[in-house]
């Protein structure tokens, strides 16, 4: 039988070429290895305004001024399912990670030479929301003056979650850094749940992804901890780089960009995920609806 030993092994490695190519295909496309799934809601935009590459990028923590008080963000699927301790009491999950993944970032995009910086409220519990201290009234100016302001979340666990992606800011066209970050994450439409507090005032919400899972169990085990949170950093600056006019014009993938399927609208998005400020729990007052 040893003759045959070569013909088997290039059929093997044939077979092992044709399997690593399907690995790639659809049925994964909405699912990452460490993020969970990707929003499958539809993309009804298009980011084709451009950024420049000095866009001044403020990078601000879901829910940093809202404990204790409605739209908190979300406990996680590992204490409020299984049970476990809050990384921080007083504080929940959601923030705890929010607070960790956008300082990562924001140490990275330094590192790559962004103008990047990050805003942490003094208050960790504000009740009005466009007190000038938030994050809404912090994010407003800086979007309003020009720059880019980003609120880092995670999702909420079970089927209150989407998953990852971007909810763009609604107060100019999307933009190249938009489609930037919903190529790496994954959409939201335009005008998720009628638009957000955050998007409103132009501040984009970048879903990381659902605080369940392996997401969750990566971050809490302290042996992967730092890991995850830097890979996620690592995606969230990458895709930075690429959407501000320095990237684009190094990236010659970025005509691709165009292939992204428009829009096929599919408005299933009056579900109740967590944008932010809501999740399986009560909105924020009424003094400020619309919470993410
Ligand atoms: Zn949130």
């Amino acid at each position: 039988m040893k003759r045959f030993r070569p013909l088997a092994f290039v059929l093997t490695g044939v077979l092992a070429i044709a399997g690593g190519a399907a690995a790639q295909a659809p049925p994964l496309a909405n699912f990452d290895p460490l993020t969970g799934p990707r929003s499958r809601l539809s993309k009804n935009w298009r980011g084709l305004a451009e950024l420049p590459s000095s866009t001044e990028i403020l990078v601000l923590a879901g829910h940093a001024d809202s404990q204790g008080i409605g739209g908190a963000g979300t406990g996680g699927a590992a204490v409020d399912l299984g049970g476990a301790a809050p990384m921080q009491p007083g504080m929940r999950d959601e923030l705890y990670w929010n607070l960790l993944t956008a300082q990562a970032v924001v140490a990275l995009g330094q590192q790559r030479g962004l103008a990047i910086r990050f805003y942490d409220p003094p208050l960790r519990s504000i009740a009005d929301g466009d007190d000038p201290r938030t994050n809404w009234s912090v994010g407003k100016a800086h979007a309003q003056a020009g720059g880019y302001a980003l609120e880092i979340h995670y999702d909420a666990y079970g089927p209150d979650g989407v998953g990852s992606g971007l909810i763009p800011p609604l107060h100019r066209p999307p933009t190249r850094l938009d489609e930037s970050l919903a190529l790496a994450f994954g959409p939201y439409p335009l005008l998720f749940r009628d638009g957000l507090g955050a998007p409103k005032r132009g501040i984009g919400i970048l879903e990381i992804g659902k605080l369940e899972g392996q997401l969750e169990a990566s971050l809490r085990d302290p042996r992967s901890r730092n890991g995850a949170i830097q890979a996620i950093a690592e995606r969230v600056v990458s895709a930075l780089q690429r959407g501000l006019e320095q990237g684009l014009k190094s990236a010659p993938a970025i005509p691709g960009l165009a292939a992204t399927p428009p829009a096929t609208s599919n408005p299933s998005p009056n579900s109740p995920p967590d944008g932010g400020r809501s999740g399986p729990q009560a909105s924020r007052p009424q003094a400020n609806p619309g919470d993410e």
